[in-house]
C-alpha cells in the first residue's frame, strides 16, 4: 500500500463504521426501566430464533470459514458485511470453535442477542469486543475456558444485575435446550436423558463481571463454580424478581 492510498483507506473504513451505527438496528426494552426508575417486571431470556437462510448468516459461515484457514488473530465478521446482513445477526454459529488462532474477537455494534457456548473453544483468545451490542444481556459460562482473556470491552448497562442499576435476572429455567451444547458447562460430560439445571453466577471475565449462564449436570458440579466477587450475589442463582441483589451503586 502506498502512503497516498492510507487516508482513503482510512475513510472508508470510517464511513462503514458510520453506516453500522446509523442503521435501524433491532433493539430492545429489556432493561429500559434502569433508566427511568419504572418498576421491573419478570424478564425473560431473548427467544430470536436465527434466520439461516439470510445472506448475512450464509456470509458469517464463510468468513469463519476463511478466518479459520488463514489463521486469522484478529477476527471482526461485522466489518466484512453489509450493515443490512450484521443486523440479520442474533446468535454466532457453532464453528466459531474452529477459531484456534483468534486473539481478538471483535463484535462491535452488533444485533446478537446470545453468543453460543462454543466460545469457549477460542482457546487463544486475548480481548474481547462486543460493545454497543445492547441486546447482550448475559454470557455462557464457558467463556470462562478462555485462559488467555485479559481484555474486554462490554457495555455493561446492558447486562443483567449490573451494578449500577441492578436490574433482574430472568427466572430460570428458560429456554433450556436453545442456549447449550448438550454438554455441562463445568465438566464437559453430555446430559443424555438427564435434565440440566441452569444457573445464573456473576464472575470477574477480564476487565468486567459478567453475568453468565451455567448449565451443570449434578449437584458437585454446581458446587465448583467460582465464588463471585464482593458486591454480587455471593452464590449460583435462579434470578427472579425475589432475587435479594446487593444494592445498586449509581
Ligand atoms: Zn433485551
Ligand atoms: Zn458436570
Amino acid at each position: 500500500m502506498s502512503s497516498n492510498d492510507e487516508p482513503r483507506l482510512l475513510y472508508n473504513l470510517w464511513a462503514k463504521e458510520a453506516a453500522v451505527n446509523s442503521l435501524p438496528r433491532p433493539l430492545c426494552n429489556c432493561l429500559d426501566p434502569q433508566y427511568a426508575k419504572k418498576k421491573w417486571s419478570e424478564l425473560k431470556l431473548h427467544a430470536e430464533v436465527q434466520d439461516t437462510d439470510c445472506s448475512g448468516w450464509l456470509r458469517l459461515l464463510e468468513l469463519i470459514d476463511e478466518a479459520a484457514s488463514d489463521r486469522r488473530e484478529e477476527f471482526s465478521p461485522g466489518r466484512h458485511m453489509t450493515p443490512e446482513q450484521w443486523a440479520q445477526i442474533t446468535t454466532l454459529p457453532a464453528s466459531i470453535a474452529k477459531l484456534k488462532a483468534v486473539k481478538h474477537f471483535i463484535l462491535y455494534g452488533s444485533s446478537l442477542v446470545r453468543i453460543p457456548p462454543e466460545i469457549g473453544e477460542m482457546s487463544c483468545l486475548e480481548q474481547f469486543t462486543p460493545y454497543t451490542s445492547y441486546r447482550l444481556h448475559w454470557f455462557p459460562y464457558e467463556i470462562t475456558r478462555c485462559k488467555n482473556l485479559k481484555r474486554s470491552t462490554v457495555s455493561t448497562r446492558a447486562l443483567y444485575g449490573n451494578h449500577k442499576y441492578r436490574p433482574p435476572f430472568p427466572r430460570l429455567p428458560q429456554l433450556l435446550d436453545a442456549c447449550t451444547t448438550g454438554n455441562c458447562s463445568v465438566c464437559g460430560s453430555p446430559f443424555g436423558d438427564s435434565r440440566p439445571m441452569q444457573y445464573w453466577v456473576s464472575l470477574r471475565v477480564a476487565a468486567d463481571v459478567l453475568p453468565l449462564l451455567v448449565y451443570t449436570c449434578s449437584i458437585e458440579c454446581r458446587s465448583k463454580i467460582p465464588k463471585p466477587p464482593e458486591n454480587y450475589v455471593p452464590l449460583p442463582h435462579h434470578g427472579g424478581m425475589n432475587l435479594n441483589q446487593p444494592k445498586a451503586s449509581w
